[in-house]
Protein backbone atom coordinates (compact mmCIF):
# COMPACT_ATOMS: atom_id res chain seq x y z
CA UNK A 1 0.00 0.00 0.00
CA UNK A 2 1.59 3.64 -0.93
CA UNK A 3 1.69 5.71 2.15
CA UNK A 4 -0.29 8.43 2.41
CA UNK A 5 0.95 11.38 2.10
CA UNK A 6 -2.02 13.82 2.95
CA UNK A 7 -0.51 16.61 3.51
CA UNK A 8 -0.27 18.13 0.23
CA UNK A 9 2.30 20.55 -0.62
CA UNK A 10 -0.19 23.37 -1.96
CA UNK A 11 -1.77 23.12 1.57
CA UNK A 12 -5.04 21.49 0.46
CA UNK A 13 -6.94 18.93 2.07
CA UNK A 14 -6.42 15.51 0.49
CA UNK A 15 -9.78 14.06 -1.82
CA UNK A 16 -11.16 11.56 0.26
CA UNK A 17 -12.89 9.84 -2.32
CA UNK A 18 -12.40 8.77 -6.44
CA UNK A 19 -15.11 8.26 -8.89
CA UNK A 20 -13.29 6.14 -11.27
CA UNK A 21 -15.78 5.55 -13.97
CA UNK A 22 -14.46 2.27 -16.06
CA UNK A 23 -16.04 2.75 -18.64
CA UNK A 24 -19.33 4.38 -20.63
CA UNK A 25 -20.75 1.21 -21.78
CA UNK A 26 -23.89 -0.13 -20.42
CA UNK A 27 -26.42 -2.13 -21.86
CA UNK A 28 -29.13 0.09 -20.67
CA UNK A 29 -30.28 3.69 -22.00
CA UNK A 30 -31.58 5.74 -18.84
CA UNK A 31 -32.84 8.99 -19.92
CA UNK A 32 -31.39 10.47 -17.52
CA UNK A 33 -28.34 9.53 -17.58
CA UNK A 34 -25.16 11.61 -15.92
CA UNK A 35 -22.74 10.50 -18.54
CA UNK A 36 -21.27 13.20 -20.79
CA UNK A 37 -23.53 12.97 -24.89
CA UNK A 38 -20.27 11.98 -26.09
CA UNK A 39 -19.32 9.12 -25.11
CA UNK A 40 -15.73 6.87 -24.55
CA UNK A 41 -15.23 4.13 -27.09
CA UNK A 42 -14.05 1.03 -25.95
CA UNK A 43 -10.62 1.45 -27.32
CA UNK A 44 -10.50 5.12 -25.71
CA UNK A 45 -10.24 3.07 -22.01
CA UNK A 46 -7.59 3.63 -19.85
CA UNK A 47 -6.46 -0.44 -19.41
CA UNK A 48 -6.01 -2.54 -16.36
CA UNK A 49 -2.28 -1.54 -15.78
CA UNK A 50 -3.19 2.46 -15.91
CA UNK A 51 -6.16 2.07 -13.81
CA UNK A 52 -4.43 0.29 -11.23
CA UNK A 53 -2.09 2.71 -11.31
CA UNK A 54 -4.55 5.50 -10.65
CA UNK A 55 -5.55 3.45 -8.22
CA UNK A 56 -1.66 3.60 -6.40
CA UNK A 57 -1.62 7.68 -6.88
CA UNK A 58 -4.69 7.86 -5.79
CA UNK A 59 -4.24 6.32 -1.82
CA UNK A 60 -1.04 8.32 -2.29
CA UNK A 61 -2.71 11.30 -2.10
CA UNK A 62 -5.38 10.09 0.70
CA UNK A 63 -8.30 9.06 -1.27
CA UNK A 64 -9.93 6.01 0.84
CA UNK A 65 -13.37 5.33 -1.12
CA UNK A 66 -13.24 3.96 -4.37
CA UNK A 67 -16.26 4.55 -6.40
CA UNK A 68 -16.07 1.52 -9.46
CA UNK A 69 -18.79 3.19 -11.95
CA UNK A 70 -19.80 3.85 -15.47
CA UNK A 71 -21.41 3.10 -17.58
CA UNK A 72 -21.37 -0.29 -16.61
CA UNK A 73 -18.21 -1.19 -14.81
CA UNK A 74 -18.92 -4.74 -15.06
CA UNK A 75 -18.91 -4.47 -18.65
CA UNK A 76 -15.28 -4.51 -18.24
CA UNK A 77 -13.74 -8.28 -18.34
CA UNK A 78 -11.00 -7.03 -16.18
CA UNK A 79 -12.80 -5.94 -13.37
CA UNK A 80 -11.81 -8.50 -10.57
CA UNK A 81 -8.21 -6.98 -11.84
CA UNK A 82 -9.24 -3.39 -11.39
CA UNK A 83 -10.91 -4.06 -7.63
CA UNK A 84 -7.71 -6.15 -6.83
CA UNK A 85 -5.42 -3.11 -7.48
CA UNK A 86 -7.20 -0.87 -5.49
CA UNK A 87 -7.70 -3.20 -2.54
CA UNK A 88 -3.90 -3.62 -2.76
CA UNK A 89 -3.23 0.01 -2.56
CA UNK A 90 -5.44 -0.08 0.65
CA UNK A 91 -8.84 1.76 -0.59
CA UNK A 92 -12.33 0.89 0.04
CA UNK A 93 -14.48 0.01 -2.66
CA UNK A 94 -17.79 0.46 -3.82
CA UNK A 95 -18.83 -1.08 -7.02
CA UNK A 96 -21.74 0.84 -8.37
CA UNK A 97 -24.17 -0.84 -11.11
CA UNK A 98 -27.13 -1.52 -13.17
CA UNK A 99 -26.67 -5.28 -12.03
CA UNK A 100 -28.19 -6.46 -15.14
CA UNK A 101 -24.72 -8.07 -15.74
CA UNK A 102 -24.06 -9.37 -12.34
CA UNK A 103 -23.85 -13.32 -11.88
CA UNK A 104 -23.31 -15.00 -8.94
CA UNK A 105 -19.87 -16.22 -10.36
CA UNK A 106 -18.79 -12.56 -11.41
CA UNK A 107 -20.10 -11.37 -7.77
CA UNK A 108 -17.65 -14.06 -6.28
CA UNK A 109 -14.91 -13.29 -8.07
CA UNK A 110 -15.32 -9.70 -7.33
CA UNK A 111 -15.56 -10.54 -3.41
CA UNK A 112 -12.35 -12.84 -3.83
CA UNK A 113 -10.41 -9.07 -5.20
CA UNK A 114 -10.98 -7.62 -2.31
CA UNK A 115 -15.08 -5.66 -3.23
CA UNK A 116 -16.44 -4.08 0.04
CA UNK A 117 -19.76 -2.79 -1.06
CA UNK A 118 -22.54 -3.24 -4.08
CA UNK A 119 -24.54 -0.46 -4.91
CA UNK A 120 -27.29 -1.42 -7.29
CA UNK A 121 -29.47 0.86 -9.46
CA UNK A 122 -33.77 0.57 -9.55
CA UNK A 123 -35.68 2.44 -12.40
CA UNK A 124 -38.75 1.67 -10.26
CA UNK A 125 -40.64 -0.93 -8.30
CA UNK A 126 -43.00 -1.88 -11.49
CA UNK A 127 -41.24 -3.91 -13.72
CA UNK A 128 -42.85 -2.99 -16.79
CA UNK A 129 -42.38 1.06 -16.13
CA UNK A 130 -38.55 0.12 -14.74
CA UNK A 131 -37.80 -2.07 -18.12
CA UNK A 132 -39.28 0.81 -20.14
CA UNK A 133 -36.92 3.80 -18.08
CA UNK A 134 -34.07 1.29 -18.94
CA UNK A 135 -34.97 0.52 -22.25
CA UNK A 136 -33.71 -3.03 -21.62
CA UNK A 137 -36.35 -6.10 -21.32
CA UNK A 138 -36.30 -8.22 -18.22
CA UNK A 139 -33.56 -5.64 -16.30
CA UNK A 140 -35.66 -5.58 -13.26
CA UNK A 141 -36.53 -9.25 -12.86
CA UNK A 142 -32.11 -9.03 -13.03
CA UNK A 143 -31.56 -6.68 -10.74
CA UNK A 144 -33.65 -7.98 -8.19
CA UNK A 145 -31.58 -11.34 -8.78
CA UNK A 146 -28.21 -9.73 -8.44
CA UNK A 147 -29.41 -7.41 -4.68
CA UNK A 148 -30.18 -10.73 -3.25
CA UNK A 149 -26.98 -12.69 -4.49
CA UNK A 150 -25.46 -9.73 -2.82
CA UNK A 151 -26.80 -10.13 0.45
CA UNK A 152 -26.17 -13.51 0.02
CA UNK A 153 -22.53 -13.39 -0.95
CA UNK A 154 -22.51 -11.27 2.84
CA UNK A 155 -21.38 -7.80 1.09
CA UNK A 156 -23.38 -4.53 1.92
CA UNK A 157 -26.00 -3.19 -0.31
CA UNK A 158 -27.07 -0.07 -1.32
CA UNK A 159 -30.02 0.64 -3.12
CA UNK A 160 -29.79 3.73 -5.69
CA UNK A 161 -33.29 5.02 -7.03
CA UNK A 162 -33.36 7.95 -9.51
CA UNK A 163 -37.11 9.65 -9.15
CA UNK A 164 -38.67 11.51 -11.70
CA UNK A 165 -42.49 12.11 -12.98
CA UNK A 166 -42.60 8.67 -14.03
CA UNK A 167 -41.76 6.85 -11.15
CA UNK A 168 -42.21 9.55 -8.22
CA UNK A 169 -45.59 8.27 -7.29
CA UNK A 170 -44.31 4.53 -6.55
CA UNK A 171 -42.23 6.11 -3.81
CA UNK A 172 -43.78 3.60 -0.76
CA UNK A 173 -43.35 0.57 -3.07
CA UNK A 174 -39.65 1.38 -3.85
CA UNK A 175 -38.64 2.07 -0.36
CA UNK A 176 -40.84 -1.32 0.61
CA UNK A 177 -38.75 -3.36 -2.49
CA UNK A 178 -35.29 -1.93 -0.88
CA UNK A 179 -36.65 -3.06 2.43
CA UNK A 180 -37.28 -6.32 1.24
CA UNK A 181 -34.09 -6.79 -0.46
CA UNK A 182 -32.33 -6.33 2.88
CA UNK A 183 -30.60 -3.15 1.40
CA UNK A 184 -28.63 -1.20 4.52
CA UNK A 185 -29.52 2.14 2.44
CA UNK A 186 -31.52 3.26 0.08
CA UNK A 187 -30.65 6.58 -1.96
CA UNK A 188 -33.54 8.12 -3.50
CA UNK A 189 -31.88 10.44 -6.23
CA UNK A 190 -34.08 13.25 -8.00
CA UNK A 191 -33.17 13.43 -11.71
CA UNK A 192 -30.44 16.67 -11.80
CA UNK A 193 -30.88 18.13 -15.44
CA UNK A 194 -27.85 18.48 -17.21
CA UNK A 195 -26.55 16.43 -20.20
CA UNK A 196 -28.49 13.80 -21.48
CA UNK A 197 -31.34 14.28 -18.68
CA UNK A 198 -31.56 18.35 -19.75
CA UNK A 199 -33.03 16.64 -22.93
CA UNK A 200 -35.68 14.89 -21.54
CA UNK A 201 -36.48 17.81 -18.97
CA UNK A 202 -40.15 17.41 -19.91
CA UNK A 203 -40.53 14.01 -19.36
CA UNK A 204 -38.65 13.59 -16.23
CA UNK A 205 -39.93 16.84 -14.59
CA UNK A 206 -42.12 16.38 -11.63
CA UNK A 207 -44.73 18.29 -10.34
CA UNK A 208 -44.52 20.57 -7.18
CA UNK A 209 -47.34 17.58 -5.80
CA UNK A 210 -45.60 14.62 -6.66
CA UNK A 211 -42.57 16.07 -5.14
CA UNK A 212 -43.89 17.53 -1.97
CA UNK A 213 -45.64 13.86 -1.40
CA UNK A 214 -42.73 12.30 -2.08
CA UNK A 215 -40.63 14.00 0.25
CA UNK A 216 -43.53 13.94 2.84
CA UNK A 217 -43.37 9.30 2.19
CA UNK A 218 -38.90 9.92 2.90
CA UNK A 219 -39.51 11.33 5.97
CA UNK A 220 -41.99 8.58 7.05
CA UNK A 221 -40.00 6.07 6.02
CA UNK A 222 -36.71 7.18 7.57
CA UNK A 223 -38.49 7.71 10.91
CA UNK A 224 -40.13 3.97 10.89
CA UNK A 225 -37.36 2.04 9.07
CA UNK A 226 -34.72 3.92 11.67
CA UNK A 227 -31.92 1.31 12.16
CA UNK A 228 -33.05 -1.34 9.22
CA UNK A 229 -32.88 0.84 6.59
CA UNK A 230 -31.33 4.71 6.53
CA UNK A 231 -32.91 6.72 3.54
CA UNK A 232 -31.45 9.63 2.00
CA UNK A 233 -33.49 12.11 0.39
CA UNK A 234 -33.04 15.29 -0.95
CA UNK A 235 -35.29 18.13 -2.25
CA UNK A 236 -34.96 18.30 -6.25
CA UNK A 237 -33.02 21.33 -6.90
CA UNK A 238 -35.80 22.76 -9.36
CA UNK A 239 -38.14 22.86 -6.12
CA UNK A 240 -35.59 24.28 -4.01
CA UNK A 241 -35.27 27.55 -2.77
CA UNK A 242 -31.39 27.49 -2.05
CA UNK A 243 -28.71 25.31 -3.91
CA UNK A 244 -26.57 22.53 -2.76
CA UNK A 245 -22.97 22.16 -1.02
CA UNK A 246 -22.65 20.47 -4.34
CA UNK A 247 -19.99 18.00 -4.40
CA UNK A 248 -18.89 19.36 -1.12
CA UNK A 249 -17.21 22.07 -2.59
CA UNK A 250 -15.64 22.08 -6.50
CA UNK A 251 -12.35 20.26 -5.52
CA UNK A 252 -12.95 20.02 -1.87
CA UNK A 253 -12.46 16.59 -1.19
CA UNK A 254 -13.43 14.39 -4.10
CA UNK A 255 -12.43 13.98 -7.89
CA UNK A 256 -13.83 11.59 -11.11
CA UNK A 257 -11.80 10.05 -13.40
CA UNK A 258 -13.53 9.77 -16.88
CA UNK A 259 -12.99 6.09 -19.23
CA UNK A 260 -10.33 7.95 -20.95
CA UNK A 261 -8.30 9.59 -17.80
CA UNK A 262 -9.90 12.97 -17.36
CA UNK A 263 -10.10 14.04 -14.15
CA UNK A 264 -13.01 16.36 -12.95
CA UNK A 265 -13.42 18.01 -10.47
CA UNK A 266 -17.39 16.76 -10.43
CA UNK A 267 -18.53 13.80 -12.46
CA UNK A 268 -20.73 15.72 -14.91
CA UNK A 269 -17.62 18.92 -15.85
CA UNK A 270 -17.65 17.74 -18.98
CA UNK A 271 -20.79 18.75 -19.59
CA UNK A 272 -19.12 22.48 -19.07
CA UNK A 273 -18.03 22.99 -23.00
CA UNK A 274 -15.17 25.20 -23.34
CA UNK A 275 -13.54 23.95 -19.85
CA UNK A 276 -10.10 21.86 -20.55
CA UNK A 277 -9.33 18.74 -18.13
CA UNK A 278 -5.85 17.14 -17.45
CA UNK A 279 -5.51 13.18 -17.89
CA UNK A 280 -3.56 10.52 -15.42
CA UNK A 281 -1.93 9.84 -19.39
CA UNK A 282 -0.23 13.28 -19.33
CA UNK A 283 -0.10 14.05 -15.62
CA UNK A 284 0.52 12.59 -12.27
CA UNK A 285 -2.82 12.64 -10.18
CA UNK A 286 -0.83 14.52 -7.58
CA UNK A 287 -0.19 17.11 -9.22
CA UNK A 288 -3.81 17.55 -11.44
CA UNK A 289 -5.36 17.90 -7.57
CA UNK A 290 -2.77 20.51 -6.43
CA UNK A 291 -2.33 22.50 -9.29
CA UNK A 292 -4.84 22.07 -12.52
CA UNK A 293 -6.49 25.13 -13.58
CA UNK A 294 -9.43 23.46 -13.95
CA UNK A 295 -9.25 22.52 -9.74
CA UNK A 296 -8.52 25.68 -8.63
CA UNK A 297 -11.16 28.02 -10.68
CA UNK A 298 -14.04 27.42 -8.25
CA UNK A 299 -12.10 26.27 -4.64
CA UNK A 300 -12.94 28.41 -2.51
CA UNK A 301 -15.04 31.46 -2.39
CA UNK A 302 -12.95 33.91 -4.32
CA UNK A 303 -14.52 33.51 -7.45
CA UNK A 304 -17.67 34.13 -6.51
CA UNK A 305 -19.64 37.16 -8.59
CA UNK A 306 -22.96 38.96 -6.65
CA UNK A 307 -25.05 38.13 -5.23
CA UNK A 308 -22.92 35.32 -3.54
CA UNK A 309 -19.58 37.40 -2.95
CA UNK A 310 -21.15 39.47 -0.08
CA UNK A 311 -24.01 36.68 0.97
CA UNK A 312 -24.03 35.18 4.69
CA UNK A 313 -24.42 31.97 2.91
CA UNK A 314 -21.30 31.57 0.39
CA UNK A 315 -19.63 29.79 2.92
CA UNK A 316 -22.55 27.04 3.24
CA UNK A 317 -23.22 26.31 -0.13
CA UNK A 318 -20.32 27.50 -2.22
CA UNK A 319 -22.45 28.93 -4.88
CA UNK A 320 -24.11 25.75 -5.86
CA UNK A 321 -23.42 23.88 -8.49
CA UNK A 322 -21.44 24.61 -11.46
CA UNK A 323 -22.69 22.06 -13.91
CA UNK A 324 -25.86 23.61 -13.35
CA UNK A 325 -25.11 27.31 -13.44
CA UNK A 326 -23.75 26.65 -17.20
CA UNK A 327 -26.70 24.67 -18.15
CA UNK A 328 -28.90 27.11 -17.72
CA UNK A 329 -26.92 30.38 -18.15
CA UNK A 330 -24.30 29.13 -20.35
CA UNK A 331 -21.72 30.99 -17.43
CA UNK A 332 -19.89 28.52 -15.67
CA UNK A 333 -19.21 31.09 -13.34
CA UNK A 334 -22.53 32.32 -12.49
CA UNK A 335 -24.83 32.26 -9.47
CA UNK A 336 -26.65 28.35 -9.41
CA UNK A 337 -30.16 29.76 -10.69
CA UNK A 338 -31.96 27.19 -8.15
CA UNK A 339 -30.79 29.85 -5.59
CA UNK A 340 -33.68 32.61 -4.71
CA UNK A 341 -30.94 35.73 -4.66
CA UNK A 342 -29.86 34.50 -8.35
CA UNK A 343 -30.66 37.00 -11.07
CA UNK A 344 -31.76 33.85 -13.26
CA UNK A 345 -33.80 32.24 -10.64
CA UNK A 346 -36.38 32.62 -13.22
CA UNK A 347 -35.23 30.06 -15.37
CA UNK A 348 -35.84 27.42 -12.78
CA UNK A 349 -38.79 28.86 -10.80
CA UNK A 350 -40.89 29.57 -13.74
CA UNK A 351 -39.63 25.61 -14.80
CA UNK A 352 -40.93 24.36 -11.87
CA UNK A 353 -44.14 26.23 -11.80
CA UNK A 354 -45.34 26.00 -15.20
CA UNK A 355 -42.51 23.65 -17.18
CA UNK A 356 -44.71 20.65 -16.60
CA UNK A 357 -46.41 19.52 -20.00
CA UNK A 358 -49.87 18.15 -19.73
CA UNK A 359 -49.27 15.54 -22.11
CA UNK A 360 -45.79 14.11 -21.05
CA UNK A 361 -43.56 13.43 -23.70
CA UNK A 362 -41.71 9.79 -24.66
CA UNK A 363 -38.26 9.50 -23.67
CA UNK A 364 -35.22 10.34 -26.11
CA UNK A 365 -33.11 7.18 -25.09
CA UNK A 366 -29.42 7.15 -25.61
CA UNK A 367 -28.93 6.09 -29.25
S1 LIG B 1 -27.83 5.87 -15.77
FE1 LIG B 1 -28.62 4.07 -16.86
S2 LIG B 1 -27.75 4.23 -18.93
FE2 LIG B 1 -26.53 5.61 -17.61
S3 LIG B 1 -24.82 4.36 -16.91
FE3 LIG B 1 -26.42 4.18 -15.34
S4 LIG B 1 -27.60 2.35 -15.89
FE4 LIG B 1 -26.38 2.93 -17.70
S1 LIG C 1 -26.46 34.06 -3.23
FE1 LIG C 1 -24.86 32.49 -3.58
S2 LIG C 1 -24.00 32.10 -1.53
FE2 LIG C 1 -25.96 33.17 -1.23
S3 LIG C 1 -27.46 31.54 -0.90
FE3 LIG C 1 -27.47 32.04 -3.12
S4 LIG C 1 -25.98 30.61 -4.06
FE4 LIG C 1 -25.63 30.59 -1.84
Amino acid sequence: MASPDSATSAGLEPPLAMLAELTHRCPLQCPYCSNPTSLANRDDELDTAQWVDVMRQAAAIGVLQAHLSGGEPTARKDFADIVAGAHAAGIYTNLITSGVLLTRERLEAYRSAGLDHVQISIQDSDPENADRIGNYAGGHARKLTAARAVREAGLPLTINAVVHRQNLDHLPEIIALAHELDAQRLEIANVQYYGWALRNRAALMPTREQVERATEVAAAAAEALAGELAIDYVVPDYHARRPKRCMDGWGNRFFAVTPRGRVLPCHAAETITGMEFSSVLHRPLRWIWENDPAFNRFRGTDWMPEPCRSCEFKNRDLGGCRCQAFALTGDVGATDPVCEFSPHHGLVADTAASGVPVATPDYVYRA
